[in-house]
């Protein structure tokens, strides 16, 4: 029993099953994401001989800091992270005017295959469990004695193709006795897995949701996003139309601005089309040219000529930011490049 991935009713129910009262749960669950404490042994609100029980019966899921890359040139900071089982993931810190963020990784690896991404370059190594995406936040918040505010999947991975772990980790890192991270304060970035979008509308968990576009048309969107073969353009802007009406939150469409791909007049005209009556925005993304891709970034004025245009038509729409552009690494890169330098090919 991993007790760090328990919901706060799940640890209830594991404590009474123990023969302990229900409020020892309560206590046991705070213990774990309120005060971050990691350890049994030291979660001196229980009694010596129900920690003795609960290490005999369950465990805690423990991550580690690998490295640590600090930006000089603005507080970004990000972490490369090493599993119980070896595996490494990354999260990234961020300091806004509306807070700490931090953007957190869902899977090992990722196998939905986006042209742009070194994360996807070996498919999905496994899922992670809730209790090692709430780590990755804890152990930041201790390593930097700060509390994150804001918090993005966005690293490696693709949070729908792990749903039951994700829900688990929304469910514990905004629960009130825990965390209590609020779900407008949450965004979960997905590649556009047409079903779980739906699943996720009806679960009344209303963070943030943000789309992985980068093409409006299928024929390109495909040639970047392998999972637009299955799932049309077409399809996805129902989904998010779904999504809107059942949640009441406005979406956003990330915009990865690649040179000669979808940078194109053809494209702001279609974007126009298929985000009519959606209440979205749009973020664009200069590329971060990928050394395994042979792919480029459009230059500054091009980038600001694509932004205008769709902000004269009406469409909200924003740049990304670029920060820690000194160690700015795309998605899974940084875990890339460790592995390139420790592993023989
Ligand atoms: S961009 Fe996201 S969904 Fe696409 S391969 Fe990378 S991690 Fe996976």
């Amino acid at each position: 029993m991993e007790l760090n991935s328990l919901t706060l009713d799940e640890t209830k129910e594991f404590v009474l099953s123990l023969g302990q009262k229900s409020y020892r749960g309560e206590q046991l669950f705070s213990s774990l994401n309120r005060h971050k404490i990691l350890d049994i042994q030291k979660i001196h609100q229980l009694p010596k001989e129900f920690r003795d029980t609960l290490e005999t019966q369950s465990r805690i899921n423990k991550i580690k800091i690998l490295n640590r890359f600090d930006s000089k040139v603005d507080d970004t900071k990000k972490f490369l992270y090493l599993l119980e089982d070896n595996n490494i993931i990354e999260s990234v810190y961020m300091k806004y005017d509306h807070g700490n963020s931090i953007c957190i990784s869902t899977q090992v690896g990722c196998r939905m295959g986006c042209s742009f991404c070194a994360s996807t370059k070996e498919g999905r190594i496994r899922n992670l469990t809730a209790a090692e995406m709430l780590n990755q936040i804890y152990i930041m918040e201790n390593d930097l004695n700060l509390t994150i505010d804001n918090i993005v999947l966005m690293g490696s991975g693709e949070p729908l193709d792990n749903y039951e772990n994700t829900l688990k980790f929304l469910n514990i890192i905004h629960d009130p006795k825990g965390h209590n991270t609020s779900y407008r304060n949450i965004t979960l970035s997905t590649c556009g897995i047409i079903p779980r979008i739906y699943d996720l509308g009806r679960e009344g968990v209303p963070i943030t949701l943000s789309i992985s576009l980068h093409s409006p048309f299928d024929q390109y969107r495909s040639q970047i996003m392998p999972i637009s073969k299955k799932y049309k353009i077409n399809e996805l802007m129902e989904a998010c139309k779904f999504y809107t009406r059942t949640n009441n939150r406005r979406l956003t469409f990330e915009y990865t601005l690649i040179e000669g791909i979808n940078d194109r007049e053809e494209d702001i005209n279609e974007l126009v089309k298929i985000l009519k009556g959606i209440n979205a925005h749009i973020n664009l993304i200069p590329l971060n040219p990928i050394k395994e891709y042979n792919m480029n970034r459009p230059s500054k004025n091009n980038v600001e000529i694509f932004y205008k245009k769709l902000k004269k038509i009406g469409i909200p729409v924003t740049i990304r930011k670029e920060k820690g552009a000194d160690i700015s690494a795309s998605c899974g890169q940084l875990r890339r490049d460790y592995l390139d330098k420790t592993q023989p090919n």
